[in-house]
């Protein structure tokens, strides 16, 4: 026996590249391209040090009362994550335990076979319809657990809570985790839906909307039952997961709605009026509410302009994969930003 032979063997996540260039212009992991709060800047500028010796708290009670509060909940009902990457893996481990398999959209956030193979949970893929919506009637056979991000990624497409209703209906001996990441571009969270289902768990990160992706936060609301099995199974694996500047930094941010909201509207204006632009460039994709286009052109194939646009040192991201291997997937930037990449590509596209 080799000491190989008893690794735990798995193909990981494939993040998008971090490249580090004076002027490029980042738009392949939907980061936000305002910076955070102002008030966060000055937590930051006036922090104390001498505080980094202790340990965080544990509970991140600041956080979790400041976000139970802003969304109209018990602080019993929110658990914290180190983004929300963390909350997931840990609500996988802890929620998909039956041996049956789990259910998810088979073009999706592609972490979520990673956790599942990692964790030796069995799961099904079910393919979205031709028009990319999820195909509620596949969310209806035997499972031990269901995830799908709403809106999902890469395809930026929002199902109406009806829908999320519809599954949630037909899957009431489970536990159906829906991800929105992307909900505060345009979606409706399904928050309320909680009242009449305690097996509904929602997370969400301050990575996007909330421009924190440096920091590593994530949370997610649930029944309280639900949120106790989660910190049992935190608690079995690293009690110290956020660390104290990140607690404090959160707080500030959830606190400066305005901010908040004058971010998200300005990405959405960018959004609605870089889809035209890119509509007359030739350009098809889905109805996006999310910081991001999934856009496939009509004559040119998307690893070719994605090349052409790395050159310009303009990072989109490309998958080679099946069914989505003609479509680029471009955050949504500042004006300037966008209008720069539009710009390279109305010449690009007339010299093919
Ligand atoms: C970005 C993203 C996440 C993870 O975000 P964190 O930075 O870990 O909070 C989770 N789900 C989806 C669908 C995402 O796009």
């Amino acid at each position: 026996m080799k000491w190989e032979d008893n690794v735990r063997k798995v193909v990981p996540y494939v993040a998008g590249e971090q490249p580090n260039k004076a002027n490029m212009i980042k738009l392949n992991t939907n980061e936000c391209p305002y910076p955070p709060a102002p008030g966060v800047r000055k937590l930051a500028e006036e922090m104390d040090y001498d505080k980094l010796r202790l340990y965080p708290d544990t509970d991140s009670t600041i956080l979790v009362k400041e976000l139970a509060d802003y969304y109209g909940v018990k602080p019993s009902q929110v658990f914290v994550g180190v983004g929300s990457d963390d909350v997931l893996a840990t609500a996988f481990v802890t929620f998909f335990d039956s041996g049956r398999p789990i259910l998810f959209p088979d073009i999706t956030y592609s972490f979520y076979d990673v956790w599942a193979d990692l964790y030796r949970i069995p799961y099904i893929k079910c393919a979205l319809k031709d028009d990319w919506h999820l195909d509620v009637e596949a969310f209806k056979q035997p499972n031990g657990g269901v995830i799908f991000p709403n809106p999902n990624a890469p395809t930026g497409l929002f199902e109406e809570l009806s829908t999320v209703e519809e599954i949630l209906e037909a899957n009431r001996d489970v536990v159906v985790i829906v991800d929105e990441a992307y909900v505060d571009f345009g979606g409706e969270s399904c928050l309320p839906l909680l009242e009449k289902y305690d097996n509904l768990l929602v997370v969400q990160t301050f990575s996007k909307s909330r421009s924190m992706a440096g920091l590593r936060i994530g949370f997610c609301i649930g029944s309280e039952k639900m949120i106790k099995y989660l910190n049992d199974v935190k608690f079995s694996i690293n009690s110290y997961t956020m660390n104290m500047p990140s607690q404090v930094m959160a707080v500030e941010a959830v606190r400066d709605d305005a901010y908040f909201k004058s971010v998200t509207a300005k990405i959405i204006a960018t959004r609605e009026r870089v889809k035209k632009e890119m509509e007359e460039l030739g350009f098809t994709f889905p109805d996006s509410k999310t910081n991001f286009i999934f856009a496939s052109h009509k004559t040119v194939p998307a690893k070719e302009i994605f090349e052409a646009l790395r050159e310009q040192d303009i990072y989109v991201r490309f998958w080679n994969k099946e069914r989505i291997n003609n479509c680029l997937r471009i955050t949504i930037g500042t004006d300037e930003e966008m209008d720069t990449m539009l710009g390279f590509l109305r010449t690009y596209l007339k010299d093919r």
